[in-house]
């Protein structure tokens, strides 16, 4: 097995799309700030630029620490560009957007907060909003598009699922080339990414694929597949064949059912399951193993994710419902 030679990626200020040369895959470091001993915390950016006229299109994963598929979906990508180079515009990839977070192994960034809750930031804030701003301003800023990519949070499991602003046409056309199992429409949220990436102007939904903490070659796979169609669309990379048609499934709006009650949580749904209204979806025992309480559909829906944790206390979240009207 041979390894590839060590050269340390360089390590610029902001990503300059005009300065970087067009051909093959250039690897950068963006300074985004520095930690207590005034070392620089830095965001790995992988740059394709073809040369040939056509959209910036961003892909980031990872803006919640242990949320890996995405830095697999990236991968995987980089490595069929290899096989079927861009043909035209510049693609950009971030495999990991919360670098102190990563390394804490933990969705927050250090200082609890969730970046995808406190974007775009604040040039004069704190630890968190300070990193939010200037990851925005350095490196999101180029892209016409952007794929945010997700997964679950922990405790919890999801289907590859989309989230987007269903009522603008272009990121709707956008969420159906994914391709996945589920598209969920979400107005854009204050606070994430994708809703600070559509207030520059760029269209952008998230990409939600599988489980937190860990990395599924399938669901991986699915992704990737869905970013090749959506670059095929664009007029990036060439149009190979036209993919299988698979059933995406829509809802115009979804749910979270809670407990009512604390004790151990029994999911009995799968995901992507179709329950009807009154279909049962969870049971909770107390810690004596007496049934307290059987957690029902209340409409016909789609589960888009569940909790995977019997630890329940009261409000605890159980099946996140997507509406099937
Ligand atoms: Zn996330």
């Amino acid at each position: 097995m041979s390894h590839p030679p060590f050269v340390r990626a360089p390590i610029v200020d902001r990503l300059e799309l005009d300065i970087i040369p067009a051909g093959d895959p250039c690897r950068l470091r963006v300074v985004i700030t520095e930690n207590a001993t005034g070392n620089e915390t830095l965001v790995p950016v992988v740059v394709v630029k073809t040369g040939v006229e056509g959209p910036v299109v961003g892909v980031t994963a990872a803006i919640h620490g242990n949320e890996l598929n995405g830095i697999s979906v990236i991968h995987k990508l980089l490595g069929q560009l290899k096989r079927t180079p861009l043909v035209a515009g510049t693609l950009v990839m971030v495999p990991l957007v919360n670098v102190p977070g990563y390394l804490q192994q933990q969705r927050e960034f250090p200082d609890g907060a969730d970046l995808n809750r406190i974007m775009p930031g604040k040039p004069e804030g704190n630890t968190s909003q300070l990193y939010a701003h200037r990851f925005l301003d350095r490196v999101i800023r180029p892209m016409e598009y952007l794929f945010d990519l997700h997964t679950a949070s922990t405790g919890r499991i999801n289907t590859l699922y989309v989230r987007a602003d269903l009522d603008d046409p272009d990121i709707a056309n956008l969420a159906q080339l994914m391709a996945p199992q589920i598209i969920l429409h979400s107005p854009k949220a204050d606070g994430t990414l994708r809703g600070a990436a559509q207030d520059l102007g760029i269209t952008a939904i998230t990409v939600e694929v599988g489980d937190p903490q860990r990395l599924q070659a399938g669901l991986v796979r699915s992704a990737r597949l869905g970013l090749q169609e959506a670059l095929e669309h664009l007029g990036m990379l060439p149009n190979v064949s036209d993919p299988d048609p698979v059933d995406v499934v829509t809802c115009r709006r979804s749910r979270w059912l809670h407990s009512d009650r604390g004790g151990v949580l029994e999911v009995t749904v799968q995901l992507a399951e179709v329950v009807e209204p009154g279909h049962p979806v969870a049971t909770l025992y107390n810690i004596w193993g007496d049934r307290v309480r059987t957690y029902t559909a209340p409409e016909r829906g789609i589960v888009i994710g569940r909790s995977t944790n019997p630890n329940a206390a009261a409000g605890a979240r159980i099946v996140h419902l997507g509406a099937l009207d």
